[in-house]
């Protein structure tokens, strides 16, 4: 009799796990804010200033004190006219001020009165509509005061937050340095586009897809890719790569061959080097996942079926690599939406089906949901994160995980 199998890790145990192995590198290098679009911030940004750093005009119209109208029958003198970058003088009282957008407003002026609430006499100006104080002025700080944090240590830079980090003066940030990641493909069956014409290829072979999008991946979590394209399946050959890819690098990622077949030579060969600490998840797709150590270096095995691939690279590689990188918020964010669509076999692990929205607020499902049909994940725009033993009918709420997030 074989021996009982050892329980599937459950997929948020071995996530806490995996993320216990990685701590955020150290080193840390200064970017122009440019190009600093998706590194992730090692610095606090304090600002030095208000933003906006004056109260400014938010209209193109006439600046005014709102009490010298009471008393004017609603027509005032045009005093002095305030562009965007001019200073302005303080306001005479009993006047208005030509003002433009941006144009910083006068002293004792305390509102704005836009153009087309106006009519122009000759060289003064009949306000038609009785303006409320502070209308259309744009307080100073009103975006950010002066001493506030407006991006922590840990944050991942958008182009909005490269705005507000320029928006208080900032030329250059302090970043985390890019992992440097290894990246392999297994399998003797793999042939590279490009190399051999579809009308060409031998019984047996696929072209390799994985390695496009993983290397994609790499690259949109801010990593420096080696990649050193397809081993065979064969341990001495697995066992050279590597010992290759733990040189230099601080990730091994592989793909393929880490099941337990005869031509299966990870498992193996990551125990010759080093260990294994992670082995398969209650996932499907992506039961086939590997975490461990070559000579002190990270290692993950994905499967080589290309859904599952993907997926355990969206769900388990992108929050290791955030971690690496020191960002704070790792959680893959999921959202509710309701299932357009029945699934009505319970699975016993957790399950990720590819959907996508629909114009009707819902959400449809791939009909083929094979781990090797990649059509699925073009196709969709996210993943159904379904539990364990869970039926879902229409109508039903179902956690939802936009691709666009995680990408
Ligand atoms: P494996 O995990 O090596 O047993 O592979 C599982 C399935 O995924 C097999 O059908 C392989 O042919 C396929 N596969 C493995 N690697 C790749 C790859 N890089 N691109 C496309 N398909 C792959
Ligand atoms: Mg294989």
């Amino acid at each position: 009799m074989s021996p009982p199998r050892p329980a599937l890790r459950p997929l948020d145990e071995a996530l806490a796990e995996l993320l216990g192995f990685a701590s955020a590198l150290p080193e840390l290098e200064s970017v122009a804010t440019f190009d600093a679009d998706g590194r992730v911030l090692a610095q606090d940004l304090v600002s030095a200033l208000h933003v906006p750093p004056q109260d400014n005009s938010s209209m193109d119209g006439y600046a005014l004190c709102c009490a010298d109208l009471a008393s004017a029958s609603g027509v005032l003198p045009v005093s002095q006219r305030i562009a965007a970058g001019s200073a302005a003088a303080p306001l005479v009282r009993g006047s208005a001020a030509r003002i433009f957008t941006g144009a910083p407003i006068p002293a004792g002026a305390d509102a704005v009165v836009m153009q087309e609430d106006c009519e122009l006499l000759d060289g003064a100006v009949r306000i038609k509509a009785p303006p409320l104080p502070g209308q259309w002025i744009r307080r100073a700080g009103e975006d950010v005061t002066l001493g506030a944090t407006v991006l922590a240590s840990g944050a991942r830079l958008t182009p909005a937050a490269l705005g507000l980090a320029a928006s208080i003066g900032m030329a250059d940030l302090l970043v985390r340095r890019r992992p440097r990641v290894a990246l392999f493909s297994t399998g003797d069956e793999l042939v590279m586009p490009g190399a051999v014409a579809a009308v060409d290829m031998k019984p047996g072979a696929i072209y390799n897809s994985n390695r496009f999008f993983l290397r994609a991946l790499l690259l949109r979590l801010g990593c420096e890719v080696t990649d050193m394209g397809i081993v065979p399946d064969r341990l001495d050959a697995t066992l050279l790569a590597l010992r290759e890819a733990a040189d230099q690098h601080d990730l091994i990622l592989t793909s393929g061959g880490v099941s337990v077949g005869e031509e299966d030579h990870i498992k193996p060969a990551v125990q010759a080097l080093g260990q294994l600490a992670l082995w398969q998840i209650a996932i499907k797709p992506g039961k086939p996942f590997a975490y461990g150590r070559v000579q002190g270096t990270h290692f993950i095995g994905l499967p080589g079926n290309p859904v599952s691939s993907y997926v355990t690279f969206l769900l388990l590689v992108r929050p290791f690599l955030l971690k690496l990188q020191g960002v704070t918020e790792l959680a893959t964010p999921s959202i509710a939406a309701t299932a357009h669509f029945d699934w009505p076999r319970a699975d016993r692990r957790r399950e990720f089906l590819r959907a996508r929205r629909n114009d009707a607020g819902g959400l449809d499902l791939f009909a083929n949901q094979s781990s090797g049909v990649l059509t699925s994940a073009v196709w969709g725009d996210g993943l159904v994160d379904n539990p364990p033993g869970q039926t879902v009918q229409y109508g039903d709420s179902v956690r939802f995980i936009p691709f666009a997030e995680v990408l």
